[in-house]
């Protein structure tokens, strides 16, 4: 298939991208490099073989995204991009509803008019709210306590309703756990801008020597080891779990279907540091600290849908996505480079 990689450029979508090509796709960009680096698209290029056509726009742009849409063969979407930091979306929540509406209703009115039906959106194990037991499953109730969440269940919800108006869609909803790791080469990454705001990237600089020390965000959880628990996941595996969701669209009845893509099991936040620690070979320094506005105790999932439906399986371990996440953050102490 030719696929439309929005937010191609960006750390999930970038590992996508590789993974899309190694199956036999065709993958084109767009990306306004809003939080992305041009210089990713090389190190794509290079790793892949293959030059990777890239449309440098804002998707909110209905005009340049009509006309991509007009002049490209596209058979099929994959939606990354959008903001997505919890704490800038409370302290801008319009540029938030802006950027992730916005960007959806120019390209899902550009699919309808060019009859392109099949389309894989990113969204977030952040839908299950404040109260979800656990394991997470997706028939569960959708909430946010934020407006990044919101704009989660908003779309969610916008394309649950375009397909109840045009049944022939075919949309995947992913709800991601937590994604850390890089590509094995260590040339691929998640490079945040400004201070990290997830653990695994804050660990990493840590680690480089960026920043003194890891502060955890509370250890009175009610968990094993007082601090709180998340499902985090190999990039690598979520991508391939991209590449199997788009594979079943090609044959599923059902215009919409809901997947959680989560290994199942949780980690504490001493979980990953200790594994961090492994891969980097020494102790990190930390301090605990209170508990971080709106963080929940647990959050993991139940993966069993996906599993079944798409035939797919996260199976790298923790100590896998910080040996990964280390060789990348140690090649590459500042990130990308700018030019
Ligand atoms: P990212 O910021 O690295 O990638 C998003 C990309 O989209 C960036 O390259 C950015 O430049 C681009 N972009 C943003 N707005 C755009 C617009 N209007 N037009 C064109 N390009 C635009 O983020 P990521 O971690 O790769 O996340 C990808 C998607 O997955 C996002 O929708 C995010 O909300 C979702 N998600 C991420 C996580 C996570 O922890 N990383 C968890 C759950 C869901
Ligand atoms: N966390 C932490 N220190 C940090 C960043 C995160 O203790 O500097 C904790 C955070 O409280 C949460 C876990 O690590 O329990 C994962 O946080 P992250 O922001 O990566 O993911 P999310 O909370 O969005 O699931």
């Amino acid at each position: 298939m030719r696929v439309l990689v929005t937010g191609g450029a960006g750390y999930i979508g970038s590992h996508t991208v590789i993974q899309l090509v190694a199956a036999g796709h065709d993958v084109l960009i767009v990306d306004n490099f809003s939080n992305a680096k041009p210089a990713v698209v090389h190190r794509l290029e290079s790793i892949t073989g293959v030059k990777l056509p890239v449309h440098a726009f804002d998707l909110r742009d209905a005009d340049r995204t009509e006309h991509l849409f007009a002049h490209e063969q596209i058979d099929a979407v994959i939606h990354f991009a959008g903001l997505k930091a919890v704490g800038e979306s409370m302290e801008q929540p319009l540029a938030y509803y802006e950027n992730n509406l916005g960007s959806t209703f120019s390209l899902v009115r550009a699919m309808a008019r060019h009859d392109i039906t099949k389309l894989v959106f990113s969204s977030s194990a952040t839908v299950y709210g404040h109260n979800a037991p656990v394991p997470m499953k997706e028939d569960f109730p959708t909430s946010a306590t934020n407006p990044y969440g919101w704009t989660k269940v908003m779309v969610e919800q916008i394309l649950r309703d375009v397909a109840v108006a045009q049944p022939r869609w075919r949309i995947a909803l992913l709800r991601y756990f937590n994604p850390v790791g890089a590509h094995p080469s260590g040339t691929i990454g998640e490079d945040p801008s400004g201070i990290p705001n997830n653990l695994v990237p804050y660990i990493s600089q840590v680690a480089v020597g960026r920043r003194e020390k890891l502060r955890i965000f509370g250890d009175d959880y009610s968990t094993p080891d007082g601090t709180a628990v998340r499902d985090y996941i190999h990039v690598e595996d979520l991508a391939a779990g991209h590449v199997a969701a788009l594979a079943r669209l090609a044959s599923t009845d059902r215009a919409v279907s809901t997947w959680n893509l989560g290994t199942g099991t949780g980690s504490s936040v001493f979980d990953v540091l200790h594994a961090f620690e492994r891969a980097v070979g020494h102790d990190l320094p930390y301090e605990v600290v209170g508990r971080r506005a709106g963080d929940i105790a647990a959050s993991y999932a139940d993966p069993g849908r996906a599993n079944e439906q798409l035939g797919w399986t996260a199976t790298r371990s923790l100590d896998n996505m910080c040996a990964d996440a280390w060789r990348w953050q140690s090649q590459n102490p500042d990130g990308y480079p700018d030019a």
